[in-house]
């Protein structure tokens, strides 16, 4: 066994020689021991410890709209610094590994605090079928995936589904008959969540809307508590 770690260790020093591995969000090389991200940048990536307070600018984006155990968001999201460099490679380029570090990440912070210290269920929300496919993965699932190993659960891939209807009401003609197909989720086993605590994930909440409109099928679950954590809050 010692001739095969020993070989093994051989392979990924030679592998890591030809290919290094650079930081996802500084490029530079990795250091032995880091993964996807370097030690630097995870120092200094801009966290926003919202977990640890109630009242933050992401659950305060939902006050009044629907019921809410809590809600986070790992960092703060401005334009041209190193969490859109993130952000974009995770949706972009091809790298579902930078979402499954990051929800690691969110998942071993979050988990000391309440509301967090509990969850049931981890569900992200799906992404648009064409866009799926073009992409290969989801990357709110991604980040799901990450949190739920640190939680030691499993990720509810299809707990939310998007369904498209058309709205016939509002159709006047044939030619504006695009504009009135209209994307909606339905939750796919309510009866799972009956008095569970269901955690919804997410890539950059800007807005909440969609994040609100999913919520709200839950808060019609008897007993089911919501929480919700997203990669980035954009201000
Ligand atoms: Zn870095």
């Amino acid at each position: 066994m010692k001739a095969f770690y020993f070989i093994r260790q051989v392979l990924n020093d030679t592998i890591s020689i030809l290919y290094p591995s650079l930081c996802a969000a500084c490029d530079e090389l990795l250091l032995q021991g880091e993964d996807v991200i370097c030690t630097s940048c995870m120092v200094n990536l801009p966290r926003t410890g919202f977990h640890a307070i109630a009242e933050n600018p992401v659950a305060k984006q939902f006050w009044g709209k629907v019921q809410l155990e809590g809600a986070t968001a790992l960092f703060h999201f401005h334009k041209g610094e190193k969490v859109q460099t993130l952000m974009h490679r995770l949706k972009y380029n091809n790298r579902p590994e930078i979402g499954n570090k990051l929800g690691a990440v969110c998942a071993r912070e979050i988990i000391k605090s309440n509301p967090y210290a509990t969850v049931d269920f981890i569900i992200p929300i799906p992404l648009h079928k064409k866009k799926q496919k073009i992409r290969g993965y989801n990357q709110a699932y991604c980040f799901a995936k990450g949190m739920a190993d640190i939680y030691g659960k499993v990720v509810l891939k299809d707990g939310l589904q998007r369904v498209k209807f058309t709205d016939t009401q509002t159709r006047k003609n044939r030619f504006d008959r695009h504009k009135n197909v209209k994307t909606v989720f339905r939750v796919s086993k309510p009866h799972l969540f009956i008095g569970k605590r269901v955690l919804i994930v997410d890539d950059v909440l800007t807005t909440g809307s969609t994040l609100a409109s999913c919520i709200q099928l839950f808060n019609k679950i008897e007993g089911a508590k919501v929480m919700v954590a997203a990669i980035a809050y954009a201000e």
